[in-house]
């Protein structure tokens, strides 16, 4: 890790660092390493996110606090129903009645960056530190090719995002080349609490999944894959000239959203846009629900454990 920060320059000397940390094996192996090499000469804290997931979510909150208090680090609390007055366990059903709308994932996604960038620029931080791994990278990475998602794949990298602006706390991966399979041999051996019992019980709704399997499968017969496809997806940014600078105009373009005042190029940044949806389609299942007659029940989907993090 320290290796990826020095080569891809993601902390320089003296920023104030925010590490998203979930509780999970990847945040929680980062802040360890964080705070043991860079808390000397850098300031770190860290931001948890309730997504509100009951029975789920609980768990890895109180062991992220634990080691946030073992390890000396403040650490800040932020809700999804405090922040948009929904929690994912009110948006899947909605989403379950509207499957236009996307997947839990998507919106749950969308949701934490809009805290994660929010709270790094309250908090007056350099760097958002994200757990990502080599596998969530990969994973991504093929994903856009088989969606034929080219904007996607450019914002990928050490450094997420390719737009420049005041209002973008830079977004960076320390772990963007270390495999999923060393950061729990990491996590063991350093004795590391982390929640890693069951996974998001919405995980199971995520595409991610088939790739994932797909990837290890390729990994174990081939080894070597994944650090292959993370070349080339550099090489190939670097042949097309996806680089920064090249993008910095568009900060032009952006301005802050009539509702939050994050950046965005619209009137409404797509936080807002997806929460309105969501409060609509509420309201129209509201109506719905009237006409329904009085013992006809409505069916959602019984929750499965899924096979593994996605976030
Ligand atoms: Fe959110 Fe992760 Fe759960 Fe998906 S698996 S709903 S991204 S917490």
């Amino acid at each position: 890790m320290k290796k990826t920060i020095r080569k891809y320059a993601l902390i320089l000397r003296g920023e104030k660092i925010l590490v998203a940390l979930s509780g999970g094996k990847d945040s929680t192996a980062v802040l360890y390493i964080l705070q043991k090499y860079y808390s000397k000469s850098h300031t770190i804290q860290a931001l948890i996110i309730d997504e509100g997931v009951k029975g789920y979510r609980e768990k890895a909150i109180a062991s992220a606090i634990n080691n946030c208090k073992k390890w000396k680090i403040k650490h800040t609390i932020v809700s999804f129903d405090k922040e948009f007055g929904i929690t994912n366990d009110e948006l899947m059903p909605v989403l379950e009645q509207n499957k236009k709308l996307g997947g839990t994932c998507a919106f749950c996604g969308t949701l934490r960056r809009n805290i994660m960038n929010k709270y790094a620029k309250k908090m007056n931080v350099d760097k958002l530190v994200t757990g990502h791994n080599l596998d969530d990278e990969v994973q991504s990475f093929v994903m856009n090719v088989f969606n034929n998602d080219f904007d996607r794949m450019k914002r990928m990298g050490a450094t997420a995002g390719i737009i420049e602006h005041i209002g973008f706390v830079k977004r960076i991966k320390p772990l963007y080349e270390t495999p999923e399979k060393e950061i729990i041999a990491y996590c063991a051996y350093n004795n590391l609490n982390h929640y890693g019992e069951e996974c998001c019980p919405y995980s199971w709704t995520a595409k991610r999944n088939e790739f994932r399997e797909m990837l290890n499968n390729f990994e174990v017969r081939f080894p070597g894959t994944e650090y292959s496809i993370l070349r080339f997806g550099e090489q190939l940014k670097k042949e097309l000239k996806l680089n920064k600078n090249k993008n910095i105009k568009n900060e032009n373009t952006l301005h802050p959203c009539k509702q939050c005042s994050e950046p965005t190029e619209k009137k409404y940044c797509k936080t807002c846009e997806l929460i309105d949806k969501i409060k609509n389609e509420k309201k129209n299942i509201k109506e719905r629900s009237k006409n329904i007659k009085k013992n006809e029940k409505v069916n959602y989907p019984a929750l499965k454990y899924g096979a593994s993090n996605v976030c």
